[in-house]
This record gives C-alpha cells, structure tokens and sequence, in this order.
C-alpha cells in the first residue's frame, strides 16, 4: 500500500511508481520493461529548463474559490500566479460563477529569512490571510527555500489552526524533491484528503467525482443519457464540495498523470470505487471505460445503447475526415497518459504517429491495475510507435521535430508549442485536455487538425523570419546525445 493519510507527506513518484524521466526507444519496449519492473531512469548530462511541483500543486489549490493558498517561499516561486488568475477568471466567466481574482499570496522570503528562518512570516501571513479573506481553508504550500532551510511549516500551521479554527493545510511540494512535477499534484491531493474530505453521511448514487484541470463541460452531455451527474474536481470547487467527494457514486479521471493518487485514494480510504480502464479517447478505450463506468453505476444496458448510438452518429463524419488526413503524419508531446490519450485519437483518424514525447514515464498507477495502462493499450490496440521520454528539454524537441517534420505538431504546453511554430510546422496547442475525450473528441481532433493543415501560411512565414537559439552543429547532432544508460533489461 503506497498511499497512508496517516503520514505528514508523501512518497515521491521516482520512489513510489519507479517514475523517469529519460528514455528514447519504442514504446512496445517502455511497456514491458515497465510492466516487469525493470525499467531505469536514462539521465541526461545536460538539461536545459523543467518545470516544478510547487507549480502543479498550485494548479489544482488556487482555483478552489472560497480558499486561500499561501505559498512559503521567495517571490520568484510565484511567477506563474498571474497565469493562475487567467485561468481562474476565465474559467468563471465560463462557469457563469462571480469575477474574482485568485486568493494567491507569497510570503516573500528574503536572504534575512533564509538565515533567521521564516517561520515567523508565515504565521503572520496566516493571520493576514484569514482577516483579508475570511476562507473557509488555507493551503500552505512549500518551496525549495523554505524547505532547505527546514521551517517548521507543520508547527506554524497547527498553531494558526487551533487560534483560527479553520482547516490549514500544509502541502509539501518543494521543487527539488522530485524531477517528476506531477508529484505536487499528489502533494495537493494529500492535503485535501487528509484535511479537507469527510467521511460519508450519504452516498449518491449518480454522481460522478472527475478528476480534471479546467477543460469545457463534455460531459454533462454524455452522462445525461445516463441519469449521471459530472462534480467537476478540484480547480473551480468549493470546500463544502471538496467536504463531500467521499459521497460520489465512482471517480474518473481525464487523465491518470493527474489523478493516480487521487482517485487510489478516495476508493482505499472511503470507498469510492475507481473507473479503472484506459483513458476515454479513442474508440475502444471510449468503449472500455463506459463499461466500466456502467458496471460500478449498474447501468450497463443504458451504457451498451448509447455507446451504439454514438458511433453511429459519428461515423459519416469520421470517414470523412479519415479520407481527408489520409497519409498525414504527426508528432506528439504531453504529459504521459494524456499523450497517449492523444496518440489514440490520431490513430482512430488515420494518422501516422512518427513520434512522441511525453514528459514523464510513470511504470505503474496508484491502483496497480493493467488495464488503466494507458501505454500498454495503445501498444496493443494500435501498434508500436518511437516514443520520447523528455523533461521539455526544447533542445531535444526542436532537434526531434526538425528531423521528423510532421504536417502537425500537437503539444499540451503552451512553452513548448512554440518550437513547432518557429520551425513552420503547423502546432494544435491543447489547453482543453477534454477537447479530445470520447467519441466526439475524435472528430473535434479531426475538424482541428484539418483545419490547421490546410492554413498553414502564418507559421510557414513565422518560421521564414525565425532565427533559433539552437546552432547547426546541434540539429546535425543525434537528438538523444546527452542521454546516458539504459532504459532497461
Ligand atoms: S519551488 Fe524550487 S524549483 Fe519550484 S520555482 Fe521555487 S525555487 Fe524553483
């Protein structure tokens, strides 16, 4: 058992799933060396940017909207809360919900504190919060300052806790603790568990726990054929929500990357089962998890017809566009299992996958169960592919991408996406990981790409007037240059 609620912190991923974040090879051979648990971390004698676990705890924490997150550490930890609030309002104005800005403060440590400590700031900071804000949960989040310095973070938060009467969550996602950043989302998922979620008073019976970031609502549609109802998790929440989720009929998750921990948890500890099955995108993986779905909600037969009915509406349009992308070829870069959610939806539409990266490798799942392998069902579904396990490392990326020159780059981080762009290949940047869930997703993939192929003239002339960072001598170097070892038996 990985997961204990009982334990102030957390097992990393490196230590708890065997995570890495190097490999280059097929994907066939990353299934079975994961699968066998013989599979190594190949490390890289040069990097060049990453991301952090502060950043992906934060993610999910700040858009909880009668919360505050403080995050304990030096101001240039907290560069990205601008983009949080971004996301925060126009995700209200989507939700219908009142404009708000985030409740997002640093507690700016400075070299004084680094040397005297910070706890003291902290505490008052608390305070500050609760008087400015008056929420219903305060998150404290930790940093590499703070943690190097070894505040006493725990102390600090029961003290305010017994003085404020409010839950106060401490959330340790240093970044130096783990090189997969996934792990802040664990860390932000811990805290909510062990503070937040209650046990049950009473269960539903339809409704749906979705583990998501703060894509569309796709799924009001679907499940309303099937007399569910989707609670949407964690970002746009409340706490009395987040109170309840122990009381949902079953969890799903867009994407396990994200919610492993999460949706492990919620079944060990309170006994909300888990759709365990591939990721619904593509048509059988689609097919896979609505069974699933239907078995645990006792709604099989609703399941069976509507999965009938919806490949029919479909299917006119999917030929369609198949005819249309025929001989088209792709290049995939994104968090792992929503990579290869994205890899199923090319491959149900014809296209050529001629590579993929994702940023992390995680061998196994919380719940340890084979057939939510997402990596394992594209290999078996759909055949081998060359796959990358890259930390986005750009150097690597424009250096893969300038060899392969696929008709269309589709990449999930907006940081990444550039590269494509510059390089004239036309880039999808998802920022809607629900964009492609589901049988409809195929043909929102399918309108997008072909649309996307054939006006091509903006990036084609970017890339005319680009000059890159990255030197001829490189992109004549093999990609994988400076990844070292091997990846396995
Ligand atoms: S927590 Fe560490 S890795 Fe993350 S932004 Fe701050 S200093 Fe950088």
């Amino acid at each position: 058992m990985t997961i204990n609620l009982l334990n102030e912190d957390l097992q990393i991923r490196e230590n708890r799933l065997g995570s890495i974040t190097g490999y280059h090879g097929s994907a066939k051979d990353l299934s079975n060396c994961s699968r066998k648990s013989v599979l190594n971390d190949r490390e890289r004698s040069f990097t060049q940017c990453s991301s952090c676990s502060s950043g992906t705890a934060i993610c999910q924490l700040a858009m909880i909207q009668d919360a505050v997150v403080i995050n304990h550490a030096p101001l240039g930890c907290s560069g990205d809360f601008p983009e949080f609030n971004f996301i925060n309002r126009t995700g209200q104005i989507k939700r219908k919900m009142k404009l708000k800005n985030v409740r997002l403060i640093s507690t700016n440590l400075r070299e004084k504190d680094m040397i005297y400590g910070g706890n003291e700031k902290l505490e008052k900071t608390i305070k500050e919060a609760y008087e400015r804000y008056n929420p219903k949960a305060i998150f404290v989040t930790t940093s590499c300052g703070s943690g190097i310095i070894g505040d006493d973070v725990n102390g600090a938060v029961e003290k305010a806790e017994s003085e404020l009467g409010i839950p106060i969550v401490p959330i340790f996602c240093e970044g130096f603790r783990s090189k997969i950043w996934a792990t802040g989302f664990d860390a932000a998922y811990h805290g909510i568990l062990k503070k937040i979620v209650k046990p049950p008073k009473n269960k539903s019976n339809n409704i749906i726990n979705i583990i998501n970031f703060w894509g569309d609502d796709y799924f009001s549609n679907l499940f309303e054929k099937l007399g569910l109802i989707p609670n949407y998790i964690v970002p746009f929440t409340t706490i009395t929500q987040l109170e309840k989720l122990s009381e949902a009929a079953a969890t799903i998750q867009v994407c396990s990357t994200l919610g492993t921990y999460f949706s492990t948890a919620l079944e060990q500890e309170f006994g909300v089962p888990e759709v365990k099955s591939p990721p619904p995108y593509g048509i059988l993986g689609t097919d896979i998890w609505l069974r699933e779905l239907g078995n645990i909600v006792g709604k099989e037969k609703e399941v069976e017809e509507l999965i009938i009915s919806e490949k029919q509406r479909i299917e006119e349009e999917l030929q369609d566009l198949r005819n249309k992308l025929k001989g088209k070829k792709a290049f995939v870069a994104a968090g792992a299992v929503h990579g290869h959610s994205i890899i199923s939806v090319l491959k149900e539409l014809g296209i050529q996958v001629a590579g993929a990266c994702t940023w992390h490798h995680d061998p196994i799942l919380d719940n340890r169960d084979e057939t939510s392998d997402s990596l394992k069902h594209v290999v078996d579904t759909y055949g081998d592919i060359q796959l990358t396990v890259c930390n986005k490392q750009s150097f690597e990326m424009v250096n893969l991408l300038n060899r392969v020159e696929p008709d269309i780059f589709i990449v999930r981080h907006s940081g990444m996406s550039i590269w494509g762009a510059k390089l004239g290949i036309p880039t999808m940047l998802i920022g809607d990981e629900q964009f492609g869930l589901g049988y409809q997703g195929i043909i929102n993939y399918g309108q997008k790409i072909y649309d996307m192929i054939t006006n091509s003239s903006y990036v084609k002339n970017l890339s005319k007037y680009t000059k890159l960072p990255y030197t001829k001598w490189w992109l004549e170097q093999d990609p994988f240059y400076f990844l070292g070892g091997n990846a396995g038996e």
